[in-house]
């Protein structure tokens, strides 16, 4: 476990994930003076970029949380986004008659974005429980208890009045209450490469480019020297023409 604190036998709130939910939830709880623990299993947080933009109505949400002032700060704005099929406009998304504080597609990282709300939290004295594996659930008045295993091996229980599932697609802790994930979704090849370029295209332009073996490509600059692309095919038996969408 590489995290200096012992976990605790109790705790109001359990919060399993420490991704962009979990913080956020656990900043809003620490905020309200709710006692909580936040475990995740990772030993450190992640590093790679997934999510790369930020909604205006999230950033409302994050200033009541006092970060969205650093996120904003940190990331660029993207005035909105455009699809296209093959070479034609199908729409194009502007953000800056969206009537919020703010009026712009924030592109920023994941990992800016975790690491703000990892240390809002510590400024109001959390730290997240790393290197912590929930294992199971089960009730146990006036709430649950929470088995989890540390990354020595340790099994530990914690009992927790409610116990938060922001643990990610493969959620264990719907696994464990038998809830649900209902759906499909259509086979697709696509992929995400963030890349550092000494020298792209400047900023606001729109490349674009369409490989006809492969389906499509689009890039947009997520930080002074990085790029993003994307590439996306649809399933060969999913005839519709590839579509692309791009930053404006
Ligand atoms: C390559 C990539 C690109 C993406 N691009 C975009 C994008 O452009 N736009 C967008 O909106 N979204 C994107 N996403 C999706 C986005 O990353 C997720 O929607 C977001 O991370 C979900 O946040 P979350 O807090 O719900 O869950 P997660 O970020 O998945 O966090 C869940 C946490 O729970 C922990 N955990 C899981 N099981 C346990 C357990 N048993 N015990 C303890 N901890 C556990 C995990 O370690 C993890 O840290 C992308 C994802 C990837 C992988």
């Amino acid at each position: 476990m590489n995290n200096k604190h012992q976990l605790p036998k109790s705790t109001d709130v359990l919060i399993v994930g420490a991704g962009p939910a979990g913080m956020t939830l656990a900043i809003s709880l620490k905020q309200l003076g709710v006692d909580c623990v936040v475990i995740d299993q990772l030993p450190s947080p992640p590093e790679d970029t997934r999510a790369a933009f930020v909604q205006p109505r999230t950033l409302e949400y994050l200033r009541r949380l006092h970060v969205s002032d650093p996120i904003v700060d940190d990331g660029l704005k993207g005035r909105g986004f455009a699809m296209a099929d093959r070479e034609h406009d199908l729409i194009r998304v502007p953000y800056d008659t969206v009537d919020s504080p703010y009026p712009f597609l924030l592109i920023i990282g994941q990992w800016q974005t975790q690491r703000h709300l990892d240390q809002r939290f510590a400024e109001l004295g959390g730290s997240v429980l790393r290197g912590v594996r929930l294992l199971n659930l089960v009730p146990e008045f006036p709430g649950s208890a929470a088995t989890v295993v540390d990354s020595g091996g340790a099994v530990r229980v914690i009992n927790a009045r409610f116990v938060a599932g922001c643990d990610g697609l493969h959620s264990r802790v719907r696994d464990q209450l038998g809830i649900g994930f209902p759906g499909s979704s259509p086979a697709q090849m696509f992929a995400v490469a963030d890349v550092k370029l000494p020298v792209g295209p400047p900023i606001g332009s729109n490349p674009r480019s369409r490989c006809p073996r492969t389906g499509c490509s689009s890039g947009r600059r997520c930080q002074e020297t990085t790029w993003r692309g994307w590439w996306h095919r649809r399933h060969p038996e999913h005839v519709p023409p590839p579509s692309t969408t791009s930053m404006i």
